[in-house]
């Protein structure tokens, strides 16, 4: 088994980048998060039921439907007949950020990162995630 300094020496001698926190979080991007998951988590939260049609609460079920509904796909609700999407309603609506975007800068301001450092993690302005930190807030603080 090779030793850390040994380790250590042949990386160094091959000029290979450093594993040092500052170079990974350089490398930090929405690539090694996982979409599927991402989307499955907000999702989760906003139906805690299960897949429910936004219009008129009916159950969403069958493969098709349920494969286009976790894509955030638009689909024709069995009950209601309208078309809906999973993010119909929900803050996801209008977001021009995925569910992989969304959940690392939320993520990251929930460790205490810099909004500017946030903002360039994900590709957008500053403003875009000072924005996204004030509806989240505003969402909890909405009387029931
Ligand atoms: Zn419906």
């Amino acid at each position: 088994m090779a030793s850390f300094q040994g380790v250590a020496k042949v990386e160094e001698s091959a000029g290979l980048p450093t594993w040092l926190p500052d170079d990974v979080a350089a490398e930090l991007s929405d690539r090694f998060f996982d979409a599927e998951t991402c989307t499955d988590w907000f999702l989760t939260r906003c139906y805690p039921d299960g897949p429910t049609c936004p219009r008129c609460g009916g159950a969403i079920t069958g493969e098709r439907a349920l494969a286009r509904w976790r894509r955030l796909q638009r689909l024709t609700c069995p009950h209601c007949l309208r078309k809906i999407k999973a993010t119909t309603g929900t803050l996801l609506q209008e977001a021009h950020l995925d569910p992989r975007g969304l959940f690392i800068l939320l993520s990251l301001l929930g460790l205490g990162v810099d909004p500017y450092d946030v903002a360039g993690v994900i590709g957008v302005t500053p403003a875009t995630v000072l924005n996204w930190k004030a509806k989240v807030i505003a969402l909890v603080e909405v009387p029931a």
